[in-house]
């Protein structure tokens, strides 16, 4: 039996974009979250290194400063009013965060600590600044702790484990959503004025990955299916310290507090790719670094990896050589008790997963798929946008990584995903809030479930000549192969088609699990099928992008080409065709220059 519910506000996804949207629709419109995840499980809990704001607590910084640095660091594709907006809009969403009672680390003198990071400079004398504020190298964790503990306060209504297969428009406007309850299988339609997407990145369908099981781009493909193009989808970013073969996350922090990346003859490479910023390098140009040194055969030991070396002793050594010091001005040395104090997470992780001590020994590290730039194309205000005029579609909201603003353009800097969650999860849930209060429910015409079961059905009756899990592996495969780090012509091409196929081979899948309780190998097989089709849509955008820009780097296009190609792509699915347009980036006053680091 299909249950119902009515709503004001739905928000989907009860990560840190979603609770922080839910906080701020809850206080005037009758709101509900959605999530596949028992919320306090979403993948912000796994964010470690920090979230950016230009407090200036440890040395001056100022906003303007950040979104100079965003707009750098986007490879000038980012939209730059959304920018501005955003780093001003940053510093007093932390100090929200605060007061709501997340507990950040401390300076001696109690402000909120802050610590350098990629990309985030003094605009003045180019050297790292102290931007990024932390909780240890939990800072996702405690957000994301905070938030939940908010909403439990403020009485939102909580609809965990329930995943939105379906958006329901009725004659152009937002009309709810359809998701099915993992513990009975059953579906429940669910009427709201507004839904805000806040589902996530979808970086499982490469193979090395930082990425939670969940990131399959749920909400990206869903509004792609009822017509809503994804944004720049051809930017995926690769972080460039993952643990080796794993993919888990070593974060960026682990660089701020002064570790140095090694090639297989001691060298500290990244003084050849990027000679001011060396280590603090953007991830696109380090992943870069680090998959040329390999090329060459300067891997560890010939393999696919580097060192990342956060010994005492070797911090030390190159803070001296680079004349690094504290805000204070005196120089900057640690020892190994301060560096587990200020990472004792990442400790944690390599004693467990690799058994190395990283005060002890050097971290065997490569890039891995980390996050998504593109997604549902939104306004500032969170609004979603239906084509390059940027047309609003009443009632619909997407916010966090899922979503497109753009204020990551073509590669986003460490931190600045945090600030995009703090800053437009609240924005769209404010504007979802103020729409459904002067909205009518829409009259829902036909079985909303219609879709959502026939999706069900499908799954359920093929034809079981293909495996899921077989397609699912040959899919990260191709991707990893073809549309990675380096991409080229020819690779694209060949991903584009093999996607195809197994977007065909898809169609012969037969979920054996007939129990509706937990069914969880029906759902993990509906992810696929969103993969599969992000994923045709990122190889078509890319192979169509000839140039290099950010996290899109192609052999035979080395350059970035700002004639022709400084504007976003929206990309439209439509059977096995992708459809792009594209629509210029908003340039308000840092005129696109080439990127010097
Ligand atoms: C290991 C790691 C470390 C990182 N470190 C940092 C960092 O230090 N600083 C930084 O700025 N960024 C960092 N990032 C990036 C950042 O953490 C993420 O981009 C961000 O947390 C995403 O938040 P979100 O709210 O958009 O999504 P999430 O927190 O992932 O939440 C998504 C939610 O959507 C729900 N959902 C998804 N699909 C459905 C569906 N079909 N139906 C119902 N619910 C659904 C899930 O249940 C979940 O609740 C890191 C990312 C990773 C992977």
């Amino acid at each position: 039996m299909t249950q119902t519910h009515v709503f004001d506000v739905i928000i989907v996804g009860g990560g840190g974009a979603g609770l922080m949207a839910a906080l701020n629709a809850s206080r005037t419109a009758k709101t509900a979250v959605l999530s596949k995840l028992y919320p306090t499980r979403s993948h912000t809990g796994a964010a470690q290194g920090g979230v950016g704001a230009a407090l200036g607590n440890l040395e001056e910084d100022h906003w303007e400063w950040h979104a100079f640095d965003t707009v750098k660091g986007s490879d000038y594709l980012g939209d730059q009013d959304a920018i501005d907006f955003m780093c001003q809009e940053a510093v007093q969403s932390v100090y929200d965060l605060e007061h709501a009672g997340l507990p950040f680390s401390r300076t001696p003198d109690g402000r909120i600590a802050q610590r350098p990071f990629g990309g985030h400079t003094n605009n003045v004398t180019k050297k790292p600044v102290h931007r990024a504020a932390y909780a240890a190298d939990r800072t996702g964790h405690m957000i994301l702790q905070t938030l939940y503990q908010q909403c439990i306060r403020n009485g939102i209504n909580f609809y965990d484990e329930f995943q939105v297969l379906d958006l329901l428009l009725q004659d152009g406007v937002t009309a709810g959503v359809v998701a099915v309850e993992l513990a009975t299988g059953e579906l429940h339609v669910f009427h709201a004025k507004a839904v805000v997407f806040a589902t996530g990145g979808h970086g499982r369908m490469w193979d090395i990955t930082s990425n939670a099981y969940a990131y399959t781009g749920d909400g990206v493909a869903v509004t792609l299916r009822r017509g809503i193009p994804a944004e720049d989808m051809e930017f995926f970013q690769f972080h460039p310290t993952g643990i080796y073969k794993l993919g888990i996350l070593i974060t960026e922090a682990v660089r701020g507090e002064g570790g140095v990346l090694f090639n297989d003859k001691g060298e500290r490479f990244m003084e050849r790719y990027a000679p001011s910023i060396k280590d603090l390098a953007s991830r696109d140009v380090t992943s870069r670094a680090i998959y040329l040194e390999v090329k060459e055969g300067r891997g560890i030991q010939g393999k696919n990896y580097v060192y990342l070396d956060i010994r005492p002793e070797t911090v030390n050594l190159y803070a001296e050589k680079d004349g690094r010091t504290n805000p204070d001005g005196s120089p900057y040395r640690v020892t190994a008790e301060e560096i587990l104090a200020k990472i004792p997470d990442i400790a944690d992780f390599c004693k467990t997963y690799l058994g190395v001590d990283p005060v002890k020994s050097p971290m065997p590290i490569q890039p891995t798929a980390h996050y998504a730039m593109g997604g549902i194309p939104t306004d500032k205000f969170g609004q979603v946008v239906m084509n390059a005029q940027n047309t609003i579609l009443p009632g619909l909201y997407a916010a966090g990584e899922c979503a497109c603003v753009s204020v990551h353009g073509a590669n986003r800097l460490g931190t600045n995903s945090l600030v995009d969650l703090i800053v437009f999860g609240k924005h769209a849930g404010l504007k979802a809030a103020e729409y459904a209060n002067g909205a009518n429910l829409p009259n829902q015409q036909g079985d909303p479930t219609d879709f959502s079961r026939q999706q069900i059905d499908w799954l359920m009756n093929g034809s079981g000549k293909e495996k899921a899990a077989k397609l699912g592996r040959e899919l990260r495969k191709v991707m990893s192969d073809d549309v990675g780090v380096f991409r080229t012509e020819e690779g694209l091409a060949s991903a584009v088609e093999k996607v195809k196929e197994l977007r065909e081979r898809f169609k012969e899948v037969k979920v054996g699990d007939t129990s509706k309780i937990f069914n969880t190998e029906l759902l993990n097989t509906w992810e696929l099928g969103n993969m599969l089709d992000l994923a045709l849509v990122t190889a078509v955008a890319a192979l169509e992008r000839k140039e290099s820009r950010g996290a899109h780097a192609r052999e035979d296009y080395p350059k970035r080409n700002d004639e022709n190609w400084l504007k976003h792509s929206l990309a439209l699915l439509d059977g096995d065709r992708v459809r792009l347009d594209y629509k210029p980036v908003v340039i308000t006053k840092y005129v696109p220059k080439e990127r010097v680091y």
